[in-house]
């Protein structure tokens, strides 16, 4: 049925024992000097990270022929491609941003945890805790293992399932905030000054800004665990989204969409960055990003209250992440890359910049490609 993939196993594959072992006996160099080093079959191609014995690649910028999708943000799942191998709600959600025949020529799902035989690699897929149906791509060729994380997080988060470290001869991170000074707060207690702010100023409309594919339904699901049961009103564009995931079990509760809004006092809107919300009463312009962090970044937004809530690992979950997959080289996407691989080489951790093109933060690349 997807001749593009080649068999499918349907096999819960098992840990490596030789990835294992070598966790045991440190760091630094391959258990087996007779496996090939993920160098020799990995590679970086103005494409993307091509997998050379599999023959596909991962997250590619441009059109291919085979490509594993890791999540269906914008600079990772890109339209077009002739075959595409992701999670199920990875498709859903690529088939509902871009329409069903852009999302990929033949499209087939692999559930986490299920192994498939691509050529003569072993692909499974993991969760990656970033948005819902994020997976990291785990490759097992001649008993060397290599795990593309995509984007990813640690932060427990109520819309998708955590993130699980996977030990292996190479780890593949991102870098977006891969800097000491970016460290997340707690999503709870930024959710904690919305409702307060709501509760300060209960005749305003507090409007949200936030990215359509993760940064909504997480902000929607946090609001709703700290107890605002109210109706939540929608920007047509993330309706769309929200639906998906609800569609997939992620229950957000009661949804609205903002052009039935009788009542804009005291309500609450979500809205991408910057959208006119029409009637809203003195809007409190409310932004939801990583990036608010930096003063710079949460003035430019234009937003009066800027909440830190990130989908991405902030420097202490990279360098826990890098440690906790016991990984004696890691390979670095995009982001601030040195710092990172500074601070992995002082623990004995060899460090690779990739630097692939076409990546970078969800909401910077939308709005780029908002144009
Ligand atoms: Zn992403
Ligand atoms: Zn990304």
């Amino acid at each position: 049925m997807f001749p593009a993939w080649g068999r499918y196993s349907n096999r819960r594959g098992r840990v490596i024992p030789g990835s294992i072992r070598m966790l045991a006996r440190g760091r630094g160099t391959l258990l087996n000097p007779r496996m090939p080093h993920p160098d020799t079959w990995l590679k970086p191609m103005p494409q993307g990270l091509y997998c050379e014995p599999g023959d596909f690649f991962i997250d590619p910028a441009r059109v291919v022929e085979r490509a594993v999708v890791t999540h269906a943000h914008a600079d990772h799942a890109r339209p077009g491609h002739k075959a595409v191998l992701a999670t199920d709600a990875t498709l859903a959600l690529m088939r509902a941003r871009m329409g069903a025949k852009r999302a990929g020529g033949t499209q087939q799902a692999l559930a986490y945890g299920e192994a498939i035989t691509v050529g003569e690699v072993r692909v499974r897929l993991h969760p990656a805790g970033h948005v819902l149906g994020s997976a990291q791509v785990e490759m097992t060729y001649r008993g060397s293992r290599a795990v593309v994380s995509g984007d990813y997080k640690r932060v427990p988060d109520p819309t998708c399932a955590p993130f699980e470290p996977i030990p292996c001869d190479v780890f593949v991170t991102e870098a977006t905030f891969g800097l000491p000074l970016f460290l997340h707060p707690p999503p709870e207690q930024e959710i904690a000054r919305l409702l307060a702010s709501m509760a300060l100023f209960p005749d305003r409309t507090h409007v949200v800004g936030c990215y359509s594919l993760g940064k909504c339904q997480r902000t929607i699901a946090l609001l709703r665990r700290a107890g605002w049961d109210a109706p939540i009103w929608l920007h047509p564009s993330l309706a769309a989204m929200c639906a998906v995931y609800e569609a997939c079990g992620v229950a957000l509760g009661d949804l609205r969409p903002v052009a039935q809004m009788r009542d804009p006092s005291g309500a609450l809107v979500l809205a991408p960055p910057g959208s006119p919300v029409p009637r809203a009463v003195r809007p409190v312009v409310v932004a939801a990003s990583g990036w608010m962090r930096v003063r710079a970044r949460a003035k430019a937004s234009g937003a009066e209250l800027p909440l830190i809530v990130s989908d991405h690992a902030d420097w202490a979950e990279l360098n826990r992440t890098i440690d906790d997959t016991g990984a004696p080289e890691v390979w670095i996407t995009h982001g601030w890359e040195a710092p990172l691989i500074h601070a992995a080489g002082l623990r004995g951790i060899r460090g690779r910049a990739l630097r692939l093109v076409g990546y970078g933060d969800e909401e910077t690349v939308d709005m780029e490609n908002a144009g």
